[in-house]
Parts: C-alpha cells; sequence; structure tokens
C-alpha cells in the first residue's frame, strides 16, 4: 500500500533538504511542490504572462511538463524539458511566485498533478497546502518552523552559495513579505494541520531533523500504525 508523509511549513524553515533525505532514507519519492510553483512562476516570467486569470495563463498551463527528480547529491527540476534547477530559486522567481501561487487554474493543476503522483506513488510531499488541502488523508503529517531569524540565516547562506550577495535586511523583508501573502491567500493558506505534529527546525541539525521524520514513520510502520493518528503527541502552538 502507498502512503504519503506530508510536510508543510514557512519559508526557508528546511524542508526541502529535510525532505529529500527523509524520501531517501525511505526509499520513497520526494515531491517538492514550491519547485512547482516556482517553474510556473519561471515560465510566465519569460513569456511575459501576468499573474491574472487570462487565456494567456491557462495556454501555458495546459502546455506545461514538469519533471522533479531527486538524489543523495540535490533535487532537479526541468521545465518542457529543460534544466531550470537554479533559476527557479532566484531572487526574482522568490519575488513573483506568491502572486501565481494565488491563482484558481494554477493551484487547480498543481493540485492535481501532485495528487495523480500521490495515487501511484508513496511519497514525502512538502509544500504550505499538503497536509490540509493536497492530502488531507496523509498518513504521516508534519509542520516544521523556524524563527524568522533562522530561516532569514538559512536563506542568506544558500543565496551566497549560488554567487548572490544580498543584504541580512533584503532576506528579511522577502521572507516576511512572502509568508503574509502565503497565509492570507484565500485559497489553500499555509497552515498547521491540527494532526500534522510540529517540529521546531530553529536549533536542529537537518540530521536531526530527518531522524525525527524518518524514525517516526519507520516507527509507526513497524508497529503497524498505518493511520496518522499520533494528534496527542503534536505539540500545539
Ligand atoms: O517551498 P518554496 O519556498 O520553494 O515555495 C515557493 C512558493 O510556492 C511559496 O512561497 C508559495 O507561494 C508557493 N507554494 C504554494 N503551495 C505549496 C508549495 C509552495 O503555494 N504547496
Amino acid at each position: 500500500m502507498t502512503y504519503v508523509v506530508a510536510i508543510d511549513g514557512p519559508a526557508a524553515a528546511g524542508k526541502s533538504t529535510t525532505a529529500r533525505l527523509v524520501a531517501l532514507r525511505l526509499g520513497i519519492m520526494h515531491l517538492n511542490t514550491g519547485a512547482m510553483y516556482r517553474a510556473v512562476t519561471l515560465a510566465c516570467q519569460e513569456q511575459d504572462v501576468a499573474p491574472a486569470e487570462t487565456p494567456e495563463l491557462m495556454a501555458l498551463l495546459d502546455d506545461l511538463d514538469i519533471q522533479l527528480r531527486s538524489t543523495e547529491a540535490g533535487s532537479q527540476a526541468f521545465l518542457n524539458g529543460r534544466d531550470v534547477t537554479r533559476a527557479i530559486q532566484t531572487p526574482e522567481v522568490s519575488q513573483r511566485v506568491s502572486a501565481y501561487s494565488s491563482l484558481a487554474p494554477v493551484r487547480r493543476r498543481l493540485v492535481s498533478l501532485q495528487r495523480g503522483i500521490g495515487e501511484h506513488h508513496s511519497v514525502v510531499c512538502e509544500g504550505r497546502d499538503i497536509g490540509t488541502i493536497v492530502f488531507p488523508d496523509a498518513q504521516f503529517k508534519f509542520y516544521l518552523q523556524a524563527s524568522l531569524e533562522i530561516r532569514a540565516r538559512r536563506r542568506l547562506g544558500e543565496l551566497r552559495a549560488q554567487g548572490l550577495q544580498p543584504s541580512q535586511e533584503t532576506v528579511v523583508e522577502e521572507l516576511q513579505a512572502r509568508d503574509r501573502q502565503d497565509s492570507t491567500r484565500e485559497l489553500s493558506p499555509l497552515r498547521r494541520a491540527p494532526d500534522a505534529m510540529v517540529i521546531d527546525t530553529s536549533r536542529m541539525t537537518i540530521e536531526a531533523q530527518v531522524e525525527a521524520i524518518a524514525a517516526h514513520v519507520e516507527n509507526a510502520q513497524r508497529s503497524g500504525k498505518a493511520q496518522n493518528n499520533y494528534e496527542d503527541e503534536a505539540q500545539h502552538d
């Protein structure tokens, strides 16, 4: 039987690396839904399609082919056959993505792709609405959070690794603006599912985050507890 591990949380809470490594350890697929919204944003940016429900946007969504691949070395994203791994992580895409991800046709298209994958494969799926909307019946749900300061420091490190030199202030502002937009939008806002286990990653290493999630899944599977019923264990904030 296939199963879903849902991981949600705000920007730069440590979801992507953790989800990729948890998927590798469990031997199942990794689905980074943020990369899908970023790929749509990049396509719109390149084809000059505004964030509005227009025929141009619908045509772009009809032609969309997004492929994601995760390995030990990292994750790759392909848009209509082209490697866009780096192009979807630029500050321009980060600034624009929330405007596109709040549109109904974009969400309809991507959520249907995501559910199609989860129907046939066991998957670690990460994003903003995975435990609430995409896979509300996921067997395992986690919500990763971390202080704004720590998230900004992590994002700054990622951007510097790409050769960019943004100020700490710019990064804090971008994260705050994106979280605000993602959690106040009408459709599928960022929310912790009531039955998700909260993990504060502020003082955790990646290894510890992976261990917390993967060990929980492995223990539940060993004890035959297939369904998500650990609500009492969740730390309520
Ligand atoms: O996870 P990441 O920060 O790369 O996500 C980029 C953006 O994609 C988010 O800020 C949000 O606007 C959008 N997103 C979403 N729903 C998801 C995953 C990401 O709206 N499930």
